[in-house]
């Protein structure tokens, strides 16, 4: 049990009380305290007891909960409550939009237990007619229902991470003499994941393969599984499991072909074989020797993905890529100024501590007023305790930025007088997501041309397994950007990551700077720039093109620069 996980069982507990009209003080109880235990910095797991008891709102039968977490994964109380809960239901409780309330009143009406059917009930308007639900509600669950199978066993590479590396783990110990590694999307660092797939090796292939089909934690199927394949899916979540296994000396081209893309495969080395084939003649040893007889540059595995990095091999022009510590700064953040948990001097202290040379804080422009956006009077006071801060804390260094709304129109929020404070400007859309490609197009490009716009933030506003973004004409956007000399950020929340990587070449080529930017609400959030880098990395971001790889130095004298030009134009 860790940290997330403790909470999703007692928000669980929360909807089930609900669900089952539990007493209201106990439940409204449980939720001031999880908000209590949401909002706080500690790792719950760490926390004493004496500890837990004396948290705003944590009473004492929580605390005995807390405990019995802890040690056995659950508690007596939410048992309980499961025991008297379909197990469909906990599925339809997931549903978005639908809290337990509505749930119980599908339940108690329609005898709905399952997604399945509050599908059917759906698609024949029975759920319209119930009081408190219309045809629009209607509607909302049949696009969500849609959603969520489309999506079914789909995850996000930084929540599915710790999962496929202690499946790894518990694999290899398994078979200590075998050869194993990790193959699939996951070893190409791709964004969504939907297998965890690995390769083994071994002269005893079938005692191997016997050990690993005991294992407790997968159901295996067997008419998907071949006699070189274990197919299956882990018990506990949604991901599906496959194993490979070859002889010895089968490893290492059974392990490229594994890790590529079937497109990066199929490009040609020449005019006559495909990478698949040469791979097939195995005629080197190392993963170096296999690339340097066929003349091509090393090709990284995260970018093995089909995207002409093999012609760009031939042609030697595989850059050397961006790493973590090649990053300086951070840019785009929030404070309590706006919508972040941790104040300005927090965030600071916390990116010096974590060796970084300076802060870009972005709060919340005006038009965000859901966000806590900032007026122009709590912009003149952020900048003075920027200012005392940057003399308290030098070298170390706070820029003052915002992160100002695009209108629909595409003008930012504020008077150019007041963007014309700020060191620089992250431009985003918030508001108005269902425009057309032309028009959502015209938007950003009018956004781009003002002449106070830094950066591009989050293009395209997608948040990966949960929305799509607006459609956008990526190259008359990177376009633009080269033209205004404007910077586009990759969005480093792994609920994001946008700019797609698939354009980041396209960008460099056109002299378009990136920047990871973690667009952290509390301090945790700078953790996120790893998963930036790991998606620019893919792109073949390099370092050179990387925005806040620049020193604070470097960067200072950037933004001035660039706000000189504006005012001898304007
Ligand atoms: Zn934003
Ligand atoms: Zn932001």
């Amino acid at each position: 049990m860790d940290h997330k996980t403790l909470l999703k069982k007692i928000k669980l507990s929360i909807q089930l009380m609900e669900l089952h009209d539990e007493n209201p003080f106990k439940i409204r109880s449980y939720q001031s305290a999880l908000i209590s235990l949401e909002r706080g910095d500690q790792d719950i797991m760490g926390v004493s007891e004496k500890e837990l008891a004396a948290i705003q709102g944590v009473g004492k039968s929580l605390v005995d909960a807390i405990q019995q977490l802890k040690e056995t994964d659950t508690f007596p109380f939410l048992e309980e409550l499961l025991a008297k809960t379909p197990e469909g239901i906990l599925e339809v409780l997931q549903i978005k939009g639908l809290g337990p309330k509505k749930v119980k009143t599908l339940w108690e009406e329609l005898g709905i237990t399952s997604t399945h059917e509050l599908m059917e009930a759906c698609q024949s308007g029975k759920v319209a007619k119930i009081k408190g639900f219309g045809e629009k509600t209607q509607n909302t669950i049949i696009e969500n229902l849609e959603f969520k199978a489309s999506n079914a066993g789909k995850w996000l590479y930084a929540d599915i991470e710790e999962v496929i590396g202690q499946l790894e783990e518990t694999l290899r110990v398994m078979a200590p003499q075998a050869d194993m590694t990790v193959v699939g999307d996951f070893a190409r660092k791709m964004e969504i994941i939907t297998e965890a797939e690995f390769l083994f090796a071994s002269d005893e292939l079938a005692s191997v393969k016997s050990k690993i089909k005991s294992m407790d934690s997968i159901e295996w199927v067997l008419l998907e599984s071949g006699p070189r394949t274990l197919r299956g899916k882990l018990k506990e979540i949604e991901l599906r499991v496959v194993v490979h296994f070859c002889a010895k000396e089968d490893f290492l081209w059974k392990k490229l072909s594994l890790i590529a893309a079937p497109l990066h495969l199929e490009s040609l080395v020449d005019e006559k074989e495909t990478v698949a084939q040469r791979l097939q003649k195995k005629d080197y040893s190392t993963e170096e020797e296999f690339f340097s007889i066929n003349n091509l540059q090393f090709i990284p595995a995260e970018m093995r993905e089909g995207y002409g990095e093999v012609d760009l091999a031939k042609e030697n022009k595989i850059p050397e890529l961006l790493t973590e510590k090649d990053l300086k700064g951070i840019l785009h953040n929030h404070s309590t100024y706006s919508d972040g948990k941790h104040s300005l001097r927090q965030m600071a202290a916390y990116c010096r501590e974590l060796g970084f040379e300076y802060l870009g804080i972005s709060d919340h422009s005006k038009t965000a007023f859901y966000a806590g956006g900032l007026t122009e009077d709590q912009i003149v006071k952020q900048h003075q305790e920027i200012d005392a801060l940057n003399k308290e804390m030098a070298p170390f260094r706070i820029f003052k930025g915002i992160e100002s709304d695009i209108l629909s129109d595409g003008k930012l929020d504020y008077a150019d007088e007041v963007l014309a404070s700020f060191d620089f400007i992250v431009a985003s859309v918030h508001s108005i997501l269902n425009m057309d490609i032309k028009r959502a197009t015209m938007r950003l490009i009018s956004a781009i041309e003002n002449p106070y716009t830094t950066i591009l933030g989050h293009p395209t506003g997608r948040l990966l397994l949960r929305r799509q973004g607006y459609p956008i004409d990526h190259k008359a956007i990177i376009d633009a950007c080269a033209e205004n000399n404007v910077v586009i950020e990759i969005n480093a929340n792994p609920w994001r990551l946008d700019l797609d990587w698939r354009w980041v070449r396209y960008a460099m080529d056109q002299g378009v700077m990136l920047s990871i930017n973690p667009d952290a609400h509390a301090m945790e959030g700078y953790a996120d720039m790893k998963y930036g880098v790991l998606i620019g990395r893919k792109g073949g971001l390099t370092k050179e093109m990387t925005m806040n790889a620049l020193t604070g130095e470097e960067i200072a004298n950037y933004f001035d620069s660039r706000l000189k030009k504006v005012k001898v134009n304007s």
